[in-house]
C-alpha cells in the first residue's frame, strides 16, 4: 500500500476550534478538494512569523479518512515561531496546507498483524485517526495504544480512546502518566516491565511517535524485544 500525497497549497478554512487540554487546540479545517488521507499522514502548513517570512511546520491528522474535514491537535509552545499563530486562528480564518503527506508512518487496517502504538504527548494524533478508523470499519486486529504524559490534561483524546477501548474488545488502551498524583493507573516512564504485555504478540507492527527523545527511549526498548526491525515505524515530532 502506497498511500497517495498532494504537494499542491491550498487554502483552507477553520471551520472548528476546540480545547483538547493543558496547552492543547483542536481545529478541524476545511481544504478545498481534499479527497481523503491514509491513517498516519500529515499535513503541511505555511505561515506568516511575525518577523515576516514563510515557516512550514508539520501536524499529524488526528480525522478518519471517512471524515470530510481535516482535525489537527496543535500543542503550544509560547516561544514557538508557529503553534502560537495556529492557537490565536479563529472559525473562519485561512491557512496555506497541503497534504496528505507521508508514506511510511500510515495504517489502513488492511494489514492482520496485530499494532503496537506507542506515543508521547501529541504523538497520540496519528494513532486517533487510526483508531477512528479502526472503530468506522469494525476492524478485529489487536490493537495496543500505550500513551504516556504529564498528566491527564496533557494527553489529547484520553477519553475518546478510553470510550473507544471499552467497546472494541481487540484494542487495548494503557495511558501512563509521569506526574499525576490524581492518576491511578500505570505512573513514570515508559519501560520494559509495561510493555512486556506485547511479548506474547506474533510480528506486531510497531509504530511510535512523539519527542525525539520519547522515540529514541522506546525504539531502544522494542528493539531490546527482538521484534523485526522492518516492522518498526518511527514518527519524531521535531
Ligand atoms: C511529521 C510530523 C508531525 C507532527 N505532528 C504534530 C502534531 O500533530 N501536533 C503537534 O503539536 N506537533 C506536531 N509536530 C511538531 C510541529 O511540526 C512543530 O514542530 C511544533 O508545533 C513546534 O513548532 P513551533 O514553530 O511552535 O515551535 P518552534 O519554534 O519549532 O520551537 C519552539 C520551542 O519549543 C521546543 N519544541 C518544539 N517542538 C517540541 C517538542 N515536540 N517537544 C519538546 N520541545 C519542543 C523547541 O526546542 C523550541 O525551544 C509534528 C512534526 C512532524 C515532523
Amino acid at each position: 500500500m502506497i498511500p497517495s500525497q498532494n504537494f499542491e497549497w491550498s487554502e483552507a478554512n477553520v471551520v472548528e476550534k476546540t480545547n483538547l487540554g493543558e496547552r492543547l487546540v483542536g481545529l478541524r479545517l476545511c481544504v478545498p478538494g481534499w479527497v481523503t488521507h491514509t491513517p498516519g499522514q500529515y499535513i503541511d502548513v505555511r505561515i506568516k512569523t511575525q518577523k515576516g517570512y514563510n515557516a512550514v511546520k508539520q501536524y499529524s491528522i488526528s480525522s478518519p479518512p471517512h471524515d470530510q474535514s481535516v482535525e489537527l491537535c496543535v500543542e503550544i509552545f509560547e516561544n514557538g515561531e508557529v503553534s502560537p499563530i495556529l492557537r490565536d486562528l479563529n472559525i473562519g480564518n485561512k491557512l496555506d496546507v497541503r497534504g496528505p503527506l507521508g508514506v511510511h508512518f500510515v495504517w489502513d487496517g488492511s494489514a492482520s498483524e496485530p499494532v503496537v502504538a506507542i506515543a508521547g504527548g501529541t504523538g497520540i494524533t496519528p494513532f486517533v485517526s487510526m483508531l477512528r478508523h479502526y472503530e468506522h470499519r469494525a476492524l478485529r486486529q489487536d490493537f495496543f495504544l500505550f500513551a504516556s504524559a504529564q498528566n491527564q490534561k496533557k494527553l489529547p483524546y484520553i477519553s475518546e480512546i478510553m470510550s473507544l477501548a471499552k467497546k472494541a474488545t481487540a484494542v487495548t488502551f494503557v495511558p501512563v502518566m509521569t506526574r499525576d498524583s490524581t492518576w491511578d493507573g500505570p505512573k513514570g516512564r515508559i519501560d520494559a516491565v509495561l510493555l512486556r504485555q506485547i511479548l506474547k504478540l506474533k510480528n506486531p507492527l510497531v509504530y511510535i511517535c512523539g519527542s525525539t527523545s520519547f522515540v529514541e527511549h522506546v525504539v531502544d526498548l522494542v528493539v531490546k524485544f527482538g521484534f523485526s526491525q522492518n516492522n518498526i515505524r518511527t514518527e519524531f515530532f521535531i
